[in-house]
């Protein structure tokens, strides 16, 4: 089996290709630009594997992306590739429309153009599987239902706008071009290697640093949270099993609001690196409340019935497990923050 994989130098890029490497016999091509977002070294350890090779490479060039799919022949391709912060996505959203939209259609083109040249059986079995979000949906109030495939798309920020704009192409060119799409979207990963932009990675970085922990407005949105593996895992089981054409919903079935998430953070610190803690007695003396961020969704929740049902899919780490190992890990690889501040790659 041969694995394209785009954005595999990021967060959750790097758990598909430890996880492909470990778990399958596939070889993988990891095409990544290495944005401040991307990182060779998330993937050093597959870096000495046989099965795996990373090009440095803008998905917005076609004719590149063609180049790398005449030469590597995949049978399937995960497109992950994207700008992903929403703060950033409100400073400055030039990449997002580039990378998330022209960047998909580049994507789309190149890939549109293989599938065409490649014999029958091949062609049958290939997918571009496109990996975006429950952002597309924009917030839900308290009480509403989880969004359900089909949902209506409301986003609200411009990095969700320009997924959602990716989404729609996906779908258009499978529907006029009949290229064999799937789509997975998914709720908020958190896990090792995520850069310390996003709301877990970033609590745990300025606690140990004694910085404030900022947090947004009161702190009372709510997220579903999804520890990383359990999503790299469901990848795989789409690209072997899921219905071209199809989209799939992925969560941890775990909602939680962000405020109740550092104070969950600081309470692991607390009892696993103490040695840091303020002299008031916890990292939760570290918590600020900060301006919110402008158009600031409050609650996403994703309904998952469909791919329990039809793939059996489920998560299998709880908040609790997935958040001790995730705070365990930062505590364990505290060089990886440090790599990131040498080479200016933190905020
Ligand atoms: P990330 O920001 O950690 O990594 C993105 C990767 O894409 C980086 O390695 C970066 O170098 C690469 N990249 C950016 N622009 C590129 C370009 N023009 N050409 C080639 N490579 C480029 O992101 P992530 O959190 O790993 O998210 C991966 C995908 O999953 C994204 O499509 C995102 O929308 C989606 N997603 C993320 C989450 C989440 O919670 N992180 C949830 C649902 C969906």
């Amino acid at each position: 089996m041969r694995i394209l994989i785009t954005g595999g130098a990021g967060f959750i890029g790097s758990a598909l290709v430890h996880y492909l490497l470990a778990h399958t016999n596939a070889q993988v091509l990891n095409v990544d630009k290495i944005t401040y977002a991307g990182r060779y070294f998330s993937v050093n350890g597959p870096a000495a594997c046989e099965r795996y090779r990373l090009v440095q490479q803008d998905i917005i060039d076609t004719a590149a992306i063609s180049a790398l799919f005449t030469e590597f022949q995949p049978d399937y391709l995960i497109h992950l590739a994207a700008e992903s912060h929403v703060d950033n996505s409100i400073l400055a959203p030039n990449s997002f429309i580039e990378t998330n939209i022209v960047g998909t259609y580049s994507m789309l083109e190149a890939c549109l153009h293989y599938w065409r040249s490649l014999p029958a059986a091949k062609k049958q079995q290939f997918r571009f599987h496109h990996v975006s979000t429950d952002e597309v949906y924009g917030d839900l109030a308290e009480h509403d239902p989880a969004a359900a495939e089909g949902s209506f798309y409301r986003p609200s920020s411009p990095y969700s706008a320009s997924k959602a704009a990716s989404d729609h192409l996906v779908r258009a060119w499978h529907r006029t071009y009949g290229l064999p799409v799937v789509m997975t979207l998914c709720s908020n990963n958190y896990g090792p290697y995520q850069y310390p932009e996003k709301l877990i990675p970033l609590m745990i970085h300025n606690a140990l640093s004694g910085q404030p922990l900022p947090v947004y407005g009161n702190g009372l949105q709510i997220r579903d949270w999804i520890y990383v593996d359990d999503h790299v895992r469901g990848l795989y089981q789409i690209i072997t099993s899921g219905v071209t054409g199809e989209t799939y919903h992925f969560g941890g079935n775990n909602q939680q609001k962000n405020l109740d998430v550092v104070d969950a953070i600081c309470r692991l610190l607390d009892e696993l690196h103490p040695q840091c803690k303020p002299a008031s007695g916890s990292y939760a003396d570290l918590i600020q409340f900060v301006s919110d961020r402008p158009g600031h969704d409050y609650r996403y929740a994703m309904d998952t019935a469909k791919v329990a049902r039809e793939l059996g899919w489920q998560p299998l780490e709880s908040f609790e497990t997935g958040l001790r190992k995730t705070v365990n890990w930062y505590l364990q690889n505290m060089q990886w923050f440090n790599t990131l501040q040498e080479k200016g790659q933190t905020h």
